[in-house]
């Protein structure tokens, strides 16, 4: 791999540890987001290639070809993924740059977060649970295992293609489950070339498989969903799509983890730092341009805080780097299509038409940027919860700013959408920072803090925001049976004599 942007190269899907073209013979082609240019030819899979695929984890679940390979030889294994990650680091930052249009800083971030996921799992890998249940009655003896629940489908977006990948790859391997891995269509990529680490590493045959595909819908996805034999379902993507997996895993009984949208609130009490909160908004909220599920895309700011903060921030979002992504320099890249950015901007024009003060961005950037999908950091002051720009996933660099006036009423807002990813807050009473924890609806609550996560942090979300854990051994239940075992010793006396 070369370490400077990809020339466009031509894929094929991976199953059952073979490279092999889609079933139909077609493909598509991928473009680089920042520059227009094409940066692969991507096999166009269809449910046929899913069948293909889920046939071939399913025989390697079938013959324990995983689920027996002992612990320390699973731990290798998988260890050896994140030292193959490391060891290409900058060949797949090259790669996940081109292909999410991430400036190559975060796009290297992204690829030794993948690393060590692999790294964090290949321990979890000799310690996956069970218990054992000891007191019942001296003849009886319990205990739990933790099985693998079968084939793993995983689905992932496009805004983290690698990292999200390697989330729910490793606990799924960690947990004994064959996977096939769909990954989005804007960015199946770097997926591809994870399977070459598996290919390299010697693992089992079909253990580790991907079938890229792509629109209208998804037929490799859905087709995950409703396969029969496919145990276990992982989903990172929109709410909207989210519904759609679990209604369609729904009459195969499959186990579902889906992790959806937020709208997650950040509040800045009277107290707070400011220095701090206003960096830690500039990040939250223009991250990776915005396309994070865990984006503080609404900050409640206390009356008496509230212009000095913005001035802050605004002063500083006016001079965030934002520019081409190959730059080392560079903090902000564009959205991940035109379609995306056509999404952003119309709800710029929906917030002002709401009545929200536009006080910096809302339009794409122009000259040299103008063939990429660059919008300006945004910022929208004066948004209640009763606009849609404080309700939708803007899923871009676009914040919605909300004044308050006492902590309950911050509370109260705060919890005012069916979204409950993150949440957080700044201040430096720990009365306050106990109080907001407690009563936020979210499955992350950072305290002055935020967007620190780590393999070892359970995620996910309250609400719409989805269902199930991911990260830490949390990840590792959405993927294992409980098999609870009683064992009698001594002689039985007879009960139905
Ligand atoms: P976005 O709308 O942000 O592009 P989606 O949530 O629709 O993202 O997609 C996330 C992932 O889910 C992608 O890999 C996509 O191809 C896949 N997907 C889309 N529709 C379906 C579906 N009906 N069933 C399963 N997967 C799907």
């Amino acid at each position: 791999m070369s370490t400077t942007t990809p020339v466009s190269a031509e894929y094929e899907l991976f199953i059952g540890g073979q490279w092999q073209p889609a079933a139909t013979g077609e493909t598509f082609e991928r473009e680089n987001p920042a520059t227009g240019e094409p940066i692969g030819r991507i096999p166009r899979g269809s449910e046929d290639d899913a069948d293909r695929a889920v046939v071939a984890a399913a025989d390697a679940h079938q013959s324990r070809a995983w689920q027996d390979v002992p612990g320390a030889r699973k731990q290798q294994l998988l260890r050896g993924i994140a030292d193959w990650l490391r060891e290409h680091v900058e060949g797949l930052t090259a790669l996940v740059s081109a292909e999410a249009g991430k400036p190559v800083a975060w796009a290297r971030f992204d690829v030794l977060f993948a690393a060590d996921y692999f790294d964090y799992y290949s321990g979890l890998v000799r310690d996956v649970g069970g218990r054992t249940i000891p007191a019942l009655r001296p003849d009886l003896f319990a205990y739990t295992l933790k099985e693998p629940a079968g084939v793993a489908g995983i689905i992932t977006p496009w805004n983290f293609p690698l990292l999200i990948a390697a989330q729910k790859t490793a606990p799924a391997l960690a947990a004994g489950c064959p996977v096939v891995l769909k990954p989005a269509p804007q960015t199946p990529l770097t997926a591809l070339e994870l399977a070459r680490a598996f290919e390299e590493l010697d693992f089992p045959r079909g253990v580790f498989n991907v079938v890229t595909d792509t629109g209208p819908g998804s037929p490799v996805g859905a087709r995950l969903c409703s396969h029969p034999a496919v145990a276990a379902v992982s989903f990172t993507g929109s709410t909207g799509t989210g519904a759609r997996v679990m209604e369609a895993c729904a009459p195969t009984m499959k186990r579902v983890a889906l992790e959806c949208g937020g709208k997650s609130p950040m509040l800045v009490h009277d107290d707070a730092d400011l220095e701090a909160a206003v960096d830690g908004a500039l990040f939250g909220i223009f991250f990776n341009t915005g396309q994070v599920c865990n984006a503080s895309s609404r900050v409640l700011l206390h009356d008496s805080i509230a212009d000095e903060f913005l001035s802050l921030f605004v002063e500083r979002a006016g001079r965030l780097r934002v520019g081409k992504p190959t730059s080392e320099d560079t903090q902000i890249g564009p959205l991940i299509s035109r379609e995306q950015m056509e999404r952003v901007l119309s709800y710029v024009e929906l917030g002002k038409a709401e009545g929200a003060e536009l006080v910096l961005g809302g339009e794409q950037i122009m000259g040299d940027l103008e063939s990429g999908y660059f919008v300006a950091p945004t910022v929208f002051d004066r948004v209640d919860e009763s606009m849609r720009l404080a309700q939708d996933e803007v899923f871009g660099p676009v914040l919605a700013v909300g004044r308050y006036h006492d902590l309950s009423e911050a509370i109260e807002r705060a919890n005012a959408t069916p979204f409950g990813l993150a949440a957080g807050v700044w201040t430096r009473s720990i009365d306050v920072a106990d109080r907001v924890t407690r009563e936020l609806n979210a499955g992350m609550v950072w305290v002055n803090e935020w967007l620190a996560m780590f393999p070892e942090t359970p995620h996910g979300g309250y609400g719409m925001s989805g269902v199930g854990r991911e990260m830490g051994p949390e990840a590792l239940h959405e993927f294992q049976e409980n098999k609870t075992v009683i064992q009698k010793t001594g002689r039985r006396e007879l009960v139905f004599a």
